[in-house]
């Protein structure tokens, strides 16, 4: 009974259609989080916990990976005949870790995400050879359609004050060219997953930079300007919005009631929806249905998902679906992913069957739908 109240309580304001619009919003993808089993093993062994399903499973996406998501997302049809399309809120950016170490561990660098690939394709063939190419061939072919996720999934003041100590944990992560794991950030505000949270308010300035950056390093790696939005794990202050606008952000993805942080742990509490527009006249986007069929929580999620997507519909609302990466990945158990893509053909067979006039969509199209006043 909670649980109905709340899937319908999500959907009572907002952007409005008669169309059965199906969104999947995926955040995560072209993150290197852990490098491989051995590395697993290795930081295993220097003592460090996994402390969530991402520290055991979440690796960049693999030729594997992308052969069976792409097998998945075009076993379906919609009424327009198009297969179902993922938005990966996608990283422009990785830890260079190679030239990180030859200079001592002195400074972060970053590389771009195909260079990381190139890398990967020599030293882990088996897994990487030609996976950079089938992600082209994903956008191509409109299965994929990534959107921003930031420069890089971490949060570089924690970054940098933890390599300034040599910090146990972030060197063994290092050596095994993983970011992962890591116990404590320093901050109760800042998660080091979080790129932009920040503890006093004026760390916000410097984020513009690392956006402008991140944003130019879209451009060259997935070949097109983002044009949308979701702030790689925590959430952004507003303040920063203007230096995505900039850059041509359009469209932002924000939760249904926002906690934002005013600097020094004190929040203020938002409610959002989609289609509501900020004073830039950037769109929000409010997912309003959940999909993590390996996180274990005792429940049947493709029906549960479904439910969700029912109670979209029923308020007339487009149904964007928020999921990770780690759902997908086979690099660390090969289950895993099998867990998590046969939960995705399930679901999307149940859709197209229980409402086959669905339309899939990309995120940022249907950004694009609710600016034009359609
Ligand atoms: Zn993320």
């Amino acid at each position: 009974m909670k649980q109905f109240l709340l899937n319908n309580l999500k959907n009572v304001f907002g952007w409005k259609a008669k169309r059965k619009i199906v969104v999947i919003s995926v955040d995560d993808y072209g993150n290197v989080r852990l490098a491989s089993k051995n590395a697993k093993q290795a930081l295993d062994k220097a003592g460090l916990k996994v402390l969530s399903r991402f520290d055991a499973y979440d690796t960049l996406e693999t030729k594997g990976d992308l052969e069976m998501l792409y097998e998945a997302l075009t076993s379906v049809r919609d009424r327009n005949n198009k297969p179902a399309v993922f938005t990966p809120f996608a990283l422009s950016c990785n830890i260079n870790f190679e030239k990180m170490r030859e200079e001592g561990y002195t400074r972060y660098i970053p590389e771009l995400l195909t260079d990381t690939y190139n890398r990967l394709s020599l030293s882990d063939g088996n897994s990487y050879e030609g996976a950079w190419k089938l992600w082209k061939e994903g956008i191509k072919e409109g299965i994929m359609a990534p959107q921003f996720h930031g420069r890089e999934h971490l949060n570089l003041k924690v970054f940098e004050e933890k390599l300034k100590l040599k910090d146990k944990e972030l060197m063994a992560c290092l050596e095994h060219n993983s970011y992962t794991s890591i116990s404590n950030s320093g901050y109760k505000t800042i998660s080091y997953t979080a790129a932009f949270e920040f503890d006093e308010f004026n760390e916000n300035e410097r984020f513009g930079q690392i956006i402008e950056n991140g944003l130019d390093a879209f451009e060259k790696v997935y070949g097109y300007k983002s044009t949308h939005f979701n702030s790689p794990g925590g959430r952004e202050h507003p303040v920063i919005h203007k230096y995505l606008r900039e850059k041509g952000i359009k469209y932002i993805d924000t939760p249904w009631i926002k906690k934002e942080h005013l600097g020094k742990g004190k929040y203020k509490t938002i409610i959002n929806y989609t289609g509501k527009k900020n004073h830039l006249n950037q769109i929000y986007l409010v997912r309003n249905v959940v999909f993590e069929p390996t996180h274990n929580r005792g429940i049947n999620w493709v029906n549960y998902t479904l439910q969700q997507v029912e109670a979209a519909f029923l308020w007339n609302r487009p149904a964007i679906i928020s999921s990770h990466r780690v759902n997908f990945c086979g690099h660390i158990d090969p289950k895993n992913r099998e867990a998590g893509i046969s939960a995705l053909k399930t679901l999307l067979k149940k859709i197209v069957q229980k409402w086959p006039e669905v339309e899939f969509m990309a995120a940022n199209e249907l950004g694009e739908l609710m600016a034009s006043g359609k």
